[in-house]
């Protein structure tokens, strides 16, 4: 294979979506795993869909992900520049030639005049086409006489370029992903390459830059696929050899119904953006919610690609060792929230306990609590298999920082009997001469106190977490009561008695 070079080219119309990340970061698997280049181009060729801001996040969320960028904008590279509105003096060249070589064609139709023929078509039940079969009757270079269409050009009247499509002839191509396809020209319209505000269309300034800048393969995602019949008859126009093309399976819904949309985040409660998007409508993003990088690129690269073991784990050099485009499917990935936060909490658990208790210890700071690292040490281990992200070490830990306000009552109901004060109190004053308060100590102290007095262990213990939590959760007793210490543990068992009953 000759040098392999990719590139991801997003438009910047706002945030990038999580299947756009995933053609990013399937692009930079296989450059790695091939020893080839990067390259990310920006196509912002269409300059009303252009959104503020897009572009910064688009290369942010790429660096939050670890998807390291060869050529583009900020690194700069031997083919650039690399943001299509840079190179804008490239591709009226390009659409000229063809013109010349006679694939394409100038064509002056107004916008009114377009969206008249297209509801008259409409209303006869029929949906207008510029192609073979109209392009004769409307104005344009194929259908005016030289004089006019030149006398037109010459008073720089309003004029695009349009792609002449043949009238009926069979495109063979093939697709690394989704094998050989053919497509009869007769399907397809003559397509805008360049406009009237002096840009080239998307279709135009792709070919281009994919030639330009040498992409071997292009990976994109599988909406791109009814545009390829165009592009391959683009390379054929130009004398050009064709990338290879890989088109890449849709992202769908949870339920599997359809393809997973930036509503579905909001209704469902998860995002579907990388980064959190600040402007105008706010969109939630996988950093902002908790996840770690390394678990958000590990559960993208398995949506859609198979490393064909059972293997889920990945570091970001595993899943370049591991990737070929031979493994991805053809069909859509259902996205799955669950399993999302499923790898977060397996990167969450593999973490250093120091660098979990520093996470805490921010969280902790901002709602008012300072505590030593080491006690944070401590309760992280405790808690750690329990959660997914630091922030619900809070929601499994609450009650080691404050004592409950209120009790639950169905446990009341259920444990809270007429001989429980009175237990209660033995037990207190039997851990308030225990000098040992570690775990084990309480521990040994307190089950030789109940088999001494044949008490019921589960009742005892039942009770005294109520005091102690408020509630039937938690970890164990004891490490639960070793880190609050004994005058907490005192207190709170004063405190439960008199709110609970004697
Ligand atoms: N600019 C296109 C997009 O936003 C790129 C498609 C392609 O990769 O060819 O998806």
């Amino acid at each position: 294979m000759s040098q392999v070079r990719v590139r991801f080219a997003p438009s910047p119309t706002g945030p990038l979506h999580i299947g756009g990340v995933r053609t990013a970061l399937y692009n930079y698997l296989f450059a790695k795993k091939t020893g080839g280049t990067f390259i990310l181009r920006i196509e912002d060729t269409d300059q009303a869909r252009f959104v503020e801001g897009a572009e910064e996040y688009i290369m942010e969320a790429l660096k939050w992900c670890g998807i390291k960028v060869e050529e583009g904008i900020e690194e700069g590279g031997s083919c650039g520049p690399y943001r299509q509105s840079d190179r804008k003096e490239i591709y009226r060249q390009y659409a000229d030639l063809l013109v010349e070589k006679g694939d394409a064609y100038y064509a002056f139709d107004t916008t009114e005049e377009l969206d008249y023929l297209r509801s008259e078509s409409e209303k006869a039940g029929n949906t207008f086409i510029y192609n073979a079969g109209t392009r004769d009757k409307l104005n344009n270079s194929l259908s005016l006489d030289s004089a006019v269409w030149n006398k037109k050009l010459s008073d720089h009247e309003a004029c695009v370029i349009r792609y002449k499509m043949p009238l009926s002839e069979d495109i063979h191509f093939n697709d690394i992903i989704r094998g050989n396809i053919v497509v009869n020209t007769g399907t397809l319209d003559d397509k805008v390459l360049f406009k009237s505000d002096g840009m080239p269309t998307y279709h135009l300034a792709n070919i281009v830059d994919d030639h330009l800048m040498l992409i071997s393969h292009v990976i994109r995602g599988e909406e791109w696929l009814p545009s390829l019949p165009l592009h391959i008859m683009l390379y054929r126009s130009f004398g050009w050899d064709a990338p290879l093309f890989a088109h890449l399976p849709l992202l769908l819904k949870p339920d599997g119904k359809g393809k997973l949309s930036k509503r579905d985040g909001d209704k469902m409660g998860f995002p579907v953006f990388p980064l959190f998007w600040p402007y105008g409508e706010t969109a939630k993003g996988y950093r902002e919610e908790g996840y770690y990088p390394e678990a958000f690129v590990n559960m993208l690269a398995l949506l859609g690609w198979n490393p064909g073991t059972e293997q889920e784990i990945f570091t970001m050099e595993e899943l370049a060792e591991a990737f070929s485009l031979d493994r991805v499917g053809k069909s859509g990935s259902r996205f799955d929230p669950e399993k999302a936060k499923w790898f977060n909490h397996q990167y969450l658990i593999k973490k250093p306990v120091e660098e979990l208790a520093m996470e805490f210890r921010e969280f902790l700071r901002s709602h008012g609590y300072h505590i030593d690292i080491i006690r944070l040490d401590i309760l992280i281990n405790l808690v750690k298999e329990r959660v997914s992200f630091v922030k619900d070490i809070w929601d499994q830990t609450d009650f080691f920082f404050k004592a409950p306000d209120n009790y639950d009552q169905e446990v009341i109901k259920k444990r809270w009997k007429e001989e429980t004060p009175a237990t209660l109190l033995e037990l207190r004053s039997l851990l308030s001469s225990t000098d040992d308060f570690t775990p084990a100590g309480t521990e040994a102290a307190v089950k030789a106190w109940i088999e001494e007095k044949g008490y019921n262990m589960g009742a005892v213990m039942n009770a005294f977490r109520l005091v102690i939590v408020g509630a039937s959760r938690g970890p164990h007793m004891f490490d639960i009561i070793s880190w609050i210490g004994k005058t907490e543990t005192l207190s709170r068992i004063d405190k439960g008695l008199s709110a609970i009953g004697r």
